[in-house]
């Protein structure tokens, strides 16, 4: 697997951050009339999708749970098309999203050529379930025509029955092999505007699949965990499985999955892609778990100092460490562009591991966010 520290870079991301070289397909969307674009793979920056709830041919309600999906943060959404009448409702949601919209296909490819008429920025369909190779090609051609991409979306639970025969159970190698068998049906099309994923609700197959897929291919790929479970166990499997994939800078959109509201989604997504610092620039902030020497409330102090810089949406891209004690607590926040030590009530502000103040418990928030607004004038 080839991998491009300069794509990264170029990016505008965290240097060191190698990421496997990948092709590029473009979503293209059109918002009050401007032409704009989400670029996935290539050394783009990771894009964070989700995915709506709700009835999509309940057409105000859809919009409404995609604007706040975007609000959080989302790049692209995807809705899922079950019935006719969702299929007939795409173009309206297309018109009012401001975000690219991904149609979710199984079952029925006359739905993918609807959400192609209808101007849909992507397609995923499920190899499991498409049907007959001639109405694949059928999809495949009609998205060449429109230059919008499909995703490949294999998923552990409805692979095909002969692969699934062959391999006995959703092993990586039969996701992987699902995958490949479409790539070259793709290929065999001339149509290479493709993008990847191999999704299984075992987090270690997953990840066995997706590096099966790197290293023979060089397409776009989409990382998620299928069926990540609720708010409890999802974040820990996504984190694992997206974040360990991430990590060895494979992968270049991603889906969190959790059976809750979705905005959740786009948070956990973005704050994989920041704990990995491979997100938008950004505050990273860091708290010690605290322990017998903590003098002082730390924990109020975290979530204020958090949701302070989440309210602001800060674009600087700084670690702050927020740590409980003056035993270890200095020697911490020192490593960190902005630091807080406690100490009896009180608490000193680091700079790059040097003191510029001493601030009240109460105060501790307050001081942070006055020092992260001036950061540009003063670093
Ligand atoms: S910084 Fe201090 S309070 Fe926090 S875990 Fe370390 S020793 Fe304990």
């Amino acid at each position: 697997m080839e991998l491009s520290t300069e794509e990264s870079q170029q990016a505008g991301q965290a240097p060191q951050r190698p990421r496997r070289h990948s092709r590029q397909v473009v979503l293209r969307h059109t918002v009050d009339g401007e032409e704009r674009e989400v670029r996935i793979g290539g050394g783009a920056p990771i894009s964070v999708q989700s995915m709506t709830t709700g009835k999509t041919h309940d057409v105000p309600g859809c919009l409404a749970e995609i604007r706040g999906l975007a609000e959080a943060g989302a790049d692209v959404v995807r809705v899922a098309v079950p019935r006719p009448e969702d299929a007939d409702a795409l173009a309206a949601v297309v018109a009012g999203s401001p975000v690219p919209i991904v149609a979710d296909i199984h079952f029925n490819y006359q739905y993918a050529l609807q959400a192609l008429e209808a101007g849909v920025a992507k397609v995923r369909i499920n190899p499991g379930n498409i049907g007959k190779p001639e109405w694949e090609r059928e999809v495949l051609r009609a998205a060449k025509d429109r230059g919008v991409p499909i995703r490949i979306g294999v998923n552990s639970g409805s692979l095909e029955k002969d692969i699934l025969d062959k391999w006995g159970f959703p092993r990586p190698e039969a996701l992987f092999e699902s995958a490949m068998r479409h790539v070259e049906v793709c290929e065999r099309e001339g149509f290479e505007d493709v993008v990847i994923s191999v999704k299984h609700s075992d987090v270690y197959f997953m990840i066995q699949s997706y590096r099966l897929l790197a290293a023979e291919t060089d397409y776009p790929l989409h990382l998620g965990v299928t069926e990540s479970g609720s708010l409890k166990t999802g974040p820990i499997k996504s984190s694992i499985g997206i974040g360990s994939l991430l990590a060895d800078g494979i992968g270049d959109t991603i889906r969190v999955s959790l059976a809750a509201d979705s905005v959740n989604e786009v948070l956990v997504g973005h704050q994989i892609l920041k704990s990995l610092r491979l997100g938008r620039p950004g505050v990273n902030v860091i708290a010690c778990p605290t322990c017998g020497r903590l003098a002082g409330d730390l924990f109020s102090v975290v979530d204020e100092v958090e949701e302070a810089v989440a309210k602001r949406g800060f674009e600087k891209d700084l670690n702050v460490a927020l740590m409980g004690c003056a035993v270890n607590g200095p020697g911490e926040a020192a490593g960190a562009d902005l630091g807080v030590s406690l100490g009896r009530g009180r608490a000193h502000l680091f700079k790059h591991g040097k003191i510029v103040g001493t601030v009240d418990q109460g105060e501790i928030a307050d001081a942070v966010i006055d020092l992260i607004e001036r950061w540009d004038d003063e670093a």
